[in-house]
């Protein structure tokens, strides 16, 4: 059993507080990824986790071991860094079970382990090449197959993907969630993609300023976003300043009664309004909100319709079969499809 818990995890460097609070419990077997902006502080908790890092305050457990005292070569943890950190005058299979040749494991036991790993990332037979002679798909496999190599309890991999073009990149996605799969290895993964952690993770832990904003299936983080940055931060919204009465949402001189399947996550008072451009709908002038065509993005599997309502931008975004008749400068009109908008604070 190794669920990860996180408890009233806090960094400081300095005055600076880099990770405020942090509590999470990541269950055995999940994929996770920590997912936010630059600076948001995604790798200092997967530093801390690793034990590269001591906790000003709080404390790790796995599977129900505080791991306070436990220094990092012996927490059990395989990592695999931005940079890979591979070394270039070890050959493949050598880079692969150096995490097993500094525990002195026997000679044997690591080309065995290494071989069984090249299959796994699907590089067999190729563990005496030398890194330079790998392409960076590959060079990134191999840095997968090390961080596993000790059989690790938890597996930390920070922006493992960073570097690969964007095609390759989502190949690895799929192909770094099978490995996981196929292991059940409790794995973290810092990302600031948010299309990366919705293709990977069972569970997304979006952080602002040190703080996780909201933990949930990428499911729940789409549809149920916590607060108006969250909403921002996966996929595109528009988001419009509004008011909840506690009533009906008034938003851009409307007044919208809620239905079934809105979530008013606000108190009532100023707010603002999160409407995807899937469920914002597009018809000629008439009762909804009066916008003009600014620009459209033809994006081949959708487009979008960019609409300036008074000062507020709004997106309306249909799919190529259903593309209604209208070009920029065009005057529309905008509704916000029943049940699936979102009041947030
Ligand atoms: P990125 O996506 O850019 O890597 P991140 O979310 O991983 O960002 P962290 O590297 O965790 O962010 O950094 C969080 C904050 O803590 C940043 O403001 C950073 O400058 C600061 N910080 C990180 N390490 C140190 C350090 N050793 N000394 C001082 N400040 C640090």
């Amino acid at each position: 059993m190794t669920e990860l818990r996180i408890e009233g995890l806090s960094k400081r460097f300095g005055t600076y507080l880099a990770l405020d609070d942090v509590s999470i419990t990541i269950p055995n077997g999940k994929f996770v990824c920590l997912l936010g902006p630059s600076g948001c502080g995604k790798t200092t908790l997967l530093r801390l986790i690793a034990g590269l890092e001591t906790p000003s305050e709080g404390r790790i457990l796995v599977g129900g071991t505080d791991l306070s005292a436990v220094p990092s070569h012996k927490r059990g943890m395989g990592m695999v860094f931005q940079s890979l950190a591979l070394f270039p005058h070890l050959d493949v299979a050598e880079n692969i079970a150096y995490p097993l040749a500094i525990r002195g494991t026997d000679r044997a036991t690591r080309q065995a382990t290494a071989a069984r790993l090249l299959d796994l990332v699907k590089l067999p037979g190729m563990g005496g090449r030398r890194i330079h002679q790998l392409s960076g798909g590959q060079r990134q496999r191999v840095a997968i197959a090390r961080g596993l190599a000790i059989d690790p309890k938890v597996f930390l991999l920070d922006e493992p993907l960073s570097a690969l073009d964007a095609g390759l990149r989502e190949h690895m996605q799929i192909e770094l969630r099978q490995i996981q799969q196929s292991l059940g290895v409790t794995t973290v993964v810092v990302t600031h993609d948010q299309k990366e952690a919705l293709t990977m993770a069972d569970l997304v832990i979006v952080m602002k300023d040190g703080k996780v904003q909201q933990a949930g299936t990428p499911m729940e983080i789409y549809h149920a976003p916590a607060n108006a940055f969250v909403a921002d931060f996966i996929g595109n919204t528009n988001l419009m300043p509004c008011r909840w009465d506690g009533q009906a949402i008034e938003v851009l001189g409307h007044r919208l009664a809620p239905a079934e399947g809105d979530r008013i996550a606000a108190a009532p008072g100023l707010a603002q309004l999160s409407v995807r451009p899937e469920h914002v709908e597009i018809a000629a002038p008439g009762t909804g909100f009066a916008a003009e065509i600014t620009f459209i993005r033809d994006l081949g599997e959708s487009v979008h319709f960019v609409t300036r309502c008074g000062a507020q931008v709004i997106t309306a975004q249909v799919a190529p079969g259903a593309r209604p008749p209208f070009g920029v400068g065009d005057a529309v009109s905008l509704s916000f499809r029943p049940g699936k908008r979102v009041v947030l604070a």
